[in-house]
């Protein structure tokens, strides 16, 4: 889940810099009810040009410039209004008054529709009002800092990020009031009929903490196993990283499925928080990002660090709490949904920002985070934790870049780190390895091995583990590769039976073809994608709404009767049809593994000529219309079979790790 997702947006739609971040007290009133939010603002702007822009959809009910109400009209551009102020002597005070009418919540809008757009809702049910939509004025830079007073008839609750300063109910109102005294792109204001959770701890480390839920009445029961799993994650960051940067932190349960971290404070959808998982995966990393992201935050001209060492340290992290199998489960995931992506969506890491759509979030979550696993192995995990702690230590509340993250890292290790930074950032895609030849060479009682190493070109410098399999157990080798080949020898007094490349997974390669097995995100996410549909009537409409559903770009579809388009393919139909056509195509038929008793079952298949097929075949028309929620769920899988909605089988093809049998 993606923090500061507005603050992205706002950066790319902010017109140039010419302010210093403002300071802002802001007084509203929000009636979801009537969906009326009526606030005043004192905006302080420091002495350079500044612009200062509202949404334009609300009305202002009155502007001055220290006193001065006559002094400027806005001007409205790109549904904003704004007020240019020349550069001054002083720092300047803008009172400005504005009131208008949000949009309805809409709770049956999938986590899809709201992620990239910024909207104002409100209503009984929740209300959520992202900085980025400009419902108070800023300036270009943001703010350096503000003061919240909210008021909201009683039964609802509100709360921006920050520390709460007062609360109280009378005369029908809920009032608080919120500071945050640090950087902010802007004010993310939430809404909603909450029941509060209120705890009062101190971290390991002796900070005070206040630790809330904000829960609807139908998750309340789970506010008590929340705020645990909240002070575990804290405690356990700051151990590893440095002191907690704020002084609260709340879960905040939304109407609508989304999520989103905040400075002190997760926004989570109801039912995503009703999920067992989440307290142990998601919450986690959405602690941790009062560290990456927002304790220090990304300066998003220069890439976006923050989710890839924020999946490290937590995704990634509570694998390895559970095991090495399951870690390296991860990481083959990781490496399997690389070698799924088509090469034209491939971009360098430090051109990441924010994410989109799949192949955004492989590079700048998964490689990301791959990149911080090679980086540990490479300079030990001790200089790793001290980078860590250095890295927080410097950069705390300030705008931060990869190049800061490897200075760190460096003084940690007392290594030059540019040339590892150089290649995973800058460079797109991911090198092939492979053991060209091997030659076995036996005298007496003793072995050699002579191995060829090759790897794509321009090489990379790697450290590739290789594994001697011999009769007495392995022999692990780490070698240092700087050219597109290299000879390694090995002496073993064991006969050897297999040497492996690389069977941890523990470098960011192009898997070879059996390694990744295939999954039907590789269709999903690939622009070329062509679709077949094999039925008609009632199946081929249901067939169109899942392709449609199913893939991240348009569908071309394509005759059914035509050769095999030399594109990957996606083939919908009903079971009968979906046999035929792949016996007429010279295809491999449905595997046999599937449950006789399913409704549907889908499958991903290398064709023949090696391109891509993923199958979907379906008894009726009724059981192919019923995937169209489910079944995007599951691009990391090979194989599902279904019965109506519910999977109820799954699996991914085994990965058959790169390994030369010697004899
Ligand atoms: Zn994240």
């Amino acid at each position: 889940m993606s923090p500061r997702g507005w603050g992205v947006v706002f950066a790319l739609l902010a017109a140039p810099a010419f302010a210093d971040p403002a300071r802002l007290e802001l007084d509203a009133r929000l009636d979801p009810a009537t969906r009326e939010l009526r606030a005043r603002g004192v905006l302080v702007v420091g002495r350079g040009a500044a612009e200062i822009a509202l949404a334009a959809r609300f009305r202002v009910d009155s502007f001055a410039v220290d006193g001065r109400r006559d002094a400027l009209a806005g001007l409205v551009r790109e549904g904003r209004r704004v007020w240019r102020l020349p550069a001054a002597a002083l720092e300047r005070r803008v009172e400005i008054a504005w009131h208008g009418t949000l949009d309805p919540l809409d709770e049956s809008l999938s986590h899809r529709d709201t992620l990239g757009d910024a909207r104002l809702v409100a209503g009984e049910r929740g209300s959520f009002l992202p900085g980025s939509t400009l419902w108070h004025p800023t300036v270009a830079d943001g703010l350096a800092g503000y003061r919240v007073a909210i008021a909201v008839p009683a039964g609802q609750k509100a709360l921006v990020a920050g520390r709460i300063v007062e609360e109280h109910e009378s005369g029908g109102e809920y009032r608080a009031r919120f500071e945050f005294p640090h950087p902010a792109d802007g004010i993310d204001l939430i809404a909603g009929p909450y029941q509060v959770e209120n705890r009062e701890v101190r971290t390991a480390a002796g900070t005070p903490l206040r630790l809330r839920t904000y829960f609807h009445r139908e998750i309340a029961p789970l506010a008590a196993g929340y705020l645990d799993s909240v002070q575990n994650y804290i405690d356990r960051y700051e151990g590893w990283i440095g002191a907690y940067p704020y002084s609260e932190f709340s879960v905040v349960s939304s109407p609508t499925p989304t999520g989103f971290g905040m400075p002190t404070l997760t926004y989570l959808g109801i039912d995503v928080l009703r999920l067992p998982f989440i307290r142990v995966t998601s919450l986690g990393h959405e602690v941790l990002h009062n560290w990456w992201g927002n304790g220090v935050m990304v300066d998003y001209a220069r890439g976006n660090w923050s989710e890839g060492l924020t999946t490290f340290m937590a995704d990634y992290r509570y694998k390895e709490d559970q095991g090495v199998e399951a870690a390296r489960e991860m990481r083959l995931e990781w490496l399997r949904d690389f070698a799924a992506m088509p090469a034209g969506e491939d971009r360098p890491l430090n051109r990441f920002v924010a994410r989109h759509h799949s192949a955004s979030q492989i590079v700048g979550y998964n490689k990301a985070a791959m990149t911080f696993v090679m980086l540990r192995d490479l300079i030990g995990g001790e200089a790793f934790d001290a980078g860590i702690r250095e890295f927080w230590r410097a950069q705390r509340f300030r705008a931060a870049s990869w190049s800061d993250l490897q200075r760190a890292f460096e003084q940690a290790s007392k290594r030059d780190l540019s040339a590892f930074f150089a290649q995973w950032l800058d460079r797109a895609g991911a090198p092939a390895l492979r053991i060209a030849e091997v030659r076995l060479v036996a005298s007496g009682n003793s072995w050699q091995v002579a191995a060829n190493l090759v790897q794509s070109a321009p090489p990379y410098d790697l450290r590739v583990p290789l594994v001697l399999r011999t009769e007495r157990g392995p022999q692990v080798r780490v070698v240092d590769m700087r050219a597109g080949r290299q000879v390694v020898t090995f002496e073993a007094d064991a006969r050897p039976n297999a040497l492996a490349l690389d069977p941890e997974l523990r470098l960011f390669r192009r898997l070879a073809a059996g390694e990744a097995p295939p999954i039907l995100r590789q269709v999903m996410v690939d622009p070329a994608t062509v679709v077949a549909i094999l039925s008609g009537g009632a199946a081929a409409d249901a067939a169109r709404k899942l392709a449609g559903r199913l893939l991240d770009y348009a569908a071309t579809e394509y005759s059914p009767d035509a050769p095999l388009p030399d594109a990957p393919l996606l083939a919908i139909g009903l079971a009968g049809e979906v046999d035929a056509w792949l016996a007429a195509k010279g295809q491999a038929p449905q595997p046999s593994i599937f449950a006789a008793n399913a409704t549907a079952w889908v499958w991903a298949a290398r064709r023949s000529d090696g391109r891509a097929l993923v199958a979907v075949s379906a008894h009726d028309a009724a059981a192919l219309a019923v995937l169209l929620r489910p079944l995007p769920h599951y691009g990391r899988q090979s194989w599902i079979a279904f019965d109506g909605a519910k999977v109820i089988e799954r699996g991914v093809w085994p990965s058959i790790p790169q390994e030369v049998p010697l004899d």
